[in-house]
């Protein structure tokens, strides 16, 4: 009899070729954020991974980490045994003693319809025998615990508690995006998304300095460390933008500033994306949030960008990202002042509908290509590495 984690995935849409490459990818995440709980090994069956564990392996700790890993829809501690009666109902007896129940229920799959006894069958011996040795009564409809059964040819798992995992899909699957983190509230959500939805994500951040001070490269460190828990190792590329900034407050009009920095933060974003293989950007933005973000506004921005850019909060509300923030963890650091440096040298009231020919025409004095050049050219990366130990239980 040997106890393991099970751990089952969303199967809808998973198959051939692409299932295999689902399956790896999961199971190589799970190593990795698991490191250092003692578990003993990962493997892949057809339908679901196992966590085999050592002799000391850190039970609570590995369920804490597995509610933080992308793509696991469920997951149980399950016992396995040999497919035999009496090895099944040893095990299940050895499971329920664990917890305190007044009423439970058995329920049985066999994959293994070789099996001599019925899946009915099977759950009516296991569960009489349960009931005779706890004293516990049967309840069909609303048992304090449920023990499931599933045979398959190779052996039993018996499992009693199912725990709710994350969801979405395993971090890698569906590529890479660059994330423009800004070290506010909405982009670290936004990028939690992505990273929800399979995309590996590398992170990009503008800053001022020595405009302004180095707070908000402090901060996106910190939200980077807290999103590797998902994103596991991240690379965070930092663009000094204070000579850029100053080039275009000397030579444009100032109600057009935020769009004409965001233009130019678009166009070295993408230069960036394309040096590590991101295939889209993603932004913080959500409609009308700010007067930056109205549509004409967002439309100026994405018609200078030749990949997509997501905008995965674009429909949600202030206080949406805010619960959303505040579960991932990232709610603290994003609310400590920083000064943002969209804010930097612009009106009270900036434009909330420039038309493209009027940025154009304020970008007409710029060279372009070369504050683009400049800006690589002064380029940082700093790598964050996944520490699980980061974020707290509020996680899931
Ligand atoms: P956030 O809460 O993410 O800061 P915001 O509501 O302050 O967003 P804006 O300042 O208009 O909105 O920024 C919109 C988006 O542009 C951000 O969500 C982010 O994706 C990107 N962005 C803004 N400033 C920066 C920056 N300094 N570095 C990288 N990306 C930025
Ligand atoms: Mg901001």
């Amino acid at each position: 009899m040997e106890e393991l984690f099970s751990i089952h995935y969303a199967e809808v849409g998973l198959k051939g070729k692409n299932r295999i490459f689902f399956e790896k990818r999961l199971a190589n995440n799970i190593k990795l954020a698991l490191r250092g709980t003692g578990y003993a090994a990962v493997k892949r069956l057809h339908d679901r991974i196992l966590v085999h564990l050592g002799q000391h392996a850190d039970i609570s700790e590995i369920k804490r980490r597995l509610h933080r890993i992308m793509g696991i829809a469920h997951f149980e501690i399950s016992c396995r045994t040999e497919a035999d009666l009496t090895a099944i109902k040893t095990a299940a007896l050895r499971q329920i003693q664990r917890l305190s129940c007044e009423s439970l229920k058995v329920e049985t799959k066999r994959a293994d319809k070789t099996f001599p006894l019925t899946s009915p069958q099977v759950s009516a011996e296991v569960g009489g025998y349960l009931i005779k040795e706890t004293g516990a009564r049967a309840d069909m409809h609303n048992p304090d615990v449920t023990c499931w059964v599933k045979i398959t040819h190779e052996a039993a798992y018996i499992s009693t508690e199912k725990i709710r995992g994350i969801g979405g899909l395993p971090v890698g699957v569906s590529g890479k995006v660059l994330v423009m983190l800004s070290g506010g509230i909405d982009s670290p959500v936004a990028a939690w998304q992505m990273i929800k939805r399979g995309a590996k994500a590398v992170f990009i951040h503008f800053y001022s300095y020595p405009y302004t001070d180095k707070a908000s490269l402090e901060k996106v460190i910190e939200i980077a460390e807290i999103l590797a828990v998902s994103n596991y190792r991240s690379a965070v590329y930092l663009v000094p933008f204070a000579d850029l900034q100053q080039t275009i407050v000397s030579a444009t009009p100032a109600p057009f500033r935020v769009l004409l920095y965001r233009r130019m933060m678009t166009r070295i974003a993408e230069r960036v994306a394309a040096m590590v293989d991101a295939e889209a950007l993603v932004t913080g933005e959500s409609l009308a949030q700010v007067a930056s973000q109205t549509l004409t506004n967002l439309r100026t921005i994405e018609a200078i960008a030749e990949i997509p850019i997501l905008r995965p909060l674009i429909g949600e509300d202030k206080i949406e990202i805010v619960e959303k923030a505040q579960r991932i963890g990232t709610y603290d650091v994003s609310t400590r002042p920083h000064q943002d440096c969209c804010s930097l040298f612009v009106p009270k009231h900036p434009a909330t509908r420039a038309s493209l020919t009027e940025l154009e025409d304020a970008e007409s004095g710029l060279d372009v290509d070369a504050l683009v050049e400049d800006a690589l050219n002064n380029l940082e990366k700093v790598v964050v590495n996944h520490q699980p130990s980061v974020v707290g239980d509020s996680f899931v």
